[in-house]
């Protein structure tokens, strides 16, 4: 087996070591003996992307998330089906708020977006950050999702969350709710090292495209408890 995974845009949204998260992935393929091809998509590529099975976008700077948008509005069709048809998708922060209809900066800006959700963030003043714990809505074991959030926009939407916020801000510091979920694309706030720290939430990424590709039901398990003593350290750490 063989997935190929589009690290999009590695050199403009790569904040708080959103890299690790493709390593992690990378990584947990490879002990189970599955190929995987890293490809990084940025600007002045054209490449089809259809061929993908699993696509990473990163955090950035709402400049970086300008240059971005001009780039990748031209693979919104494609971005849109890859979504539609399944195609697991992880996208966080600059790259969440990249798939929703626009951000709004902190000086009233619009930094537009695809508008592949219909969802909109904006910049209310004050950054939210800090450690954040939420109870994931994938019906993944463990139950809690850990990582890190740093962002000034706040996203609403009615769509399914990826989970409901323990501690931290998660979407919006108000409603509680984090992330987005649809089919088996992935918005979230949460940053690297999102997926070392959360390797379920990887095998859930990894299993999507397998299941896609090969219909494959299951994968094979991996020794994770230095994985999960990090995940214990944070729940322990930060729990109130
Ligand atoms: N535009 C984003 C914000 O809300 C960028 C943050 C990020 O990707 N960390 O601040």
């Amino acid at each position: 087996m063989e997935l190929k995974i589009y690290h999009m845009y590695p050199d403009l949204l790569n904040l708080y070591g959103d890299l690790g998260n493709v390593t992690c992935l990378t990584q947990r393929c490879q002990w189970r003996g599955i190929k995987v091809e890293v490809v990084g998509f940025s600007m002045n590529q054209e490449v089809p992307l259809e061929d993908g099975d699993l696509f990473f976008i990163g955090g950035g700077s709402d400049r970086g998330q300008n240059i971005v948008y001009s780039h990748l509005l031209k693979y919104t069709n494609v971005m849109s089906d890859l979504i539609e048809n399944g195609a697991p998708v992880l996208a966080i922060c600059g790259g969440y708020q990249l798939l929703g209809e626009k951000y709004i900066d902190a000086e009233g800006n619009d930094v537009p977006g695809l508008g592949i959700f219909d969802y909109h963030t904006r910049s209310e003043g004050g950054r939210l950050i800090g450690n954040i714990i939420i109870k994931n809505n994938l019906g993944l074991t463990p139950e809690t999702l850990v990582g890190f959030e740093n962002h000034g926009g706040r996203t609403y939407h009615d769509h399914q969350s990826l989970g409901r916020v323990v501690v931290g801000y998660g979407n919006n510091g108000q409603d509680q709710e984090e992330g987005m979920v649809y089919n088996n694309c992935i918005g979230t706030y949460l940053h690297g090292p999102l997926l070392p720290k959360n390797p379920h939430l990887a095998d859930h990424l990894i299993l999507k495209a397998l299941e896609r590709k090969y219909n494959l039901k299951e994968l094979a398990p991996l020794d994770d408890s230095r994985e999960y003593l990090a995940h214990e350290k944070t729940l322990h750490l930060y729990s109130p």
